[in-house]
């Protein structure tokens, strides 16, 4: 499998607080690889500072090359309390921001990014919500346009901070879907993640931090009431099930 990314010995620190430290792992492409860990962990500080978003000590390589050199394979949707909401613009712009590295600065969208635009918005189930404004609509919705516009992108690497965080059932069953799809298309997808009841079902990978890196490996093999107890320490509770799947609720 060809190597996609490369961090080592990556650390960030804010101010004197050291927020991850010395984190190293190396990523296959077509992977779904979930990122879990108690909050303030460094799950967010790590994505960013793999993006070249946050300042950071060691290296991180992607598909070989520095991010600057990569970003327009790279897509991001970061956490939804980062983004402003009140922000006045239509859920087709949002997904055309997602054109913006395929168009040269001179120009205008020219008729395929706009077929783009409208496809992606057709795989989320945003289609009649077109003409919006993005501050309408709802958590799940919201986060739907956002997926929309990371596919326009037509990246290889996507990175994702919660995308499930606040948002209904149905909204959570396309995105993963969608996120299948990309799997399958030979996508690498990055999930920062919350509930550790769906680990199982999403992930091939898992990455658990808890400022340092605690494990990163295969789902069946990282994913144990050790390992667990080790990422998130006191603050977890631990049930067993008839059909052998760990319950584990984050407190
Ligand atoms: P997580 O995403 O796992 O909840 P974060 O990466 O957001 O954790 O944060 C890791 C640590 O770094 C936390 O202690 C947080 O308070 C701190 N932190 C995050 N962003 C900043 C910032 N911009 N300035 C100062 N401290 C920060
Ligand atoms: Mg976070």
């Amino acid at each position: 499998m060809k190597e996609v990314i490369e961090v080592s010995n990556l650390s960030v620190y804010y101010e004197n607080n050291e927020a991850i430290k010395n984190i190293s792992f190396k990523a296959d492409q077509g992977q779904l690889i979930g990122i879990v860990g108690p909050n303030g962990a460094g799950k967010s500080t790590l994505m960013k500072a793999v993006l070249g978003l946050e300042k950071y000590r060691g290296n991180v390589s992607i598909l070989g090359k520095r991010v600057q050199e990569v970003r327009k394979q790279i897509s991001y949707v970061p956490q939804r309390n980062q983004i402003d909401w009140d922000f006045p613009v239509l859920v087709e712009d949002v997904v055309m921001m997602g054109r913006a590295s395929h168009i040269a600065w001179y120009k205008r969208p020219g008729k395929r990014d706009k077929e783009i635009v409208q496809e992606c918005l057709d795989k989320v189930g945003m289609t009649k919500f077109s003409k919006r404004q993005i501050g309408e609509l709802s958590g799940g919705q919201q986060q739907r346009v956002f997926i929309a516009r990371s596919l326009a992108q037509q990246a290889d690497i996507f990175f994702l901070d919660e995308p499930f965080v606040g948002i209904d059932v149905t909204s959570e069953e396309i995105i993963i879907d969608l996120l299948r799809e990309l799997k399958r298309q030979q996508k690498t997808v990055f999930v920062v993640h919350h509930d550790l009841s769906k680990v199982q079902d999403y992930f091939d990978q898992l990455l658990l931090i808890n400022k340092e890196l605690i494990q990163f490996g295969a789902v069946e093999k990282v994913y144990t009431p050790e390992i667990l107890q080790q990422t998130y320490k006191g603050s977890l509770a631990l049930f067993g099930t008839d059909d052998h799947k760990m319950v584990v609720t984050p407190q």
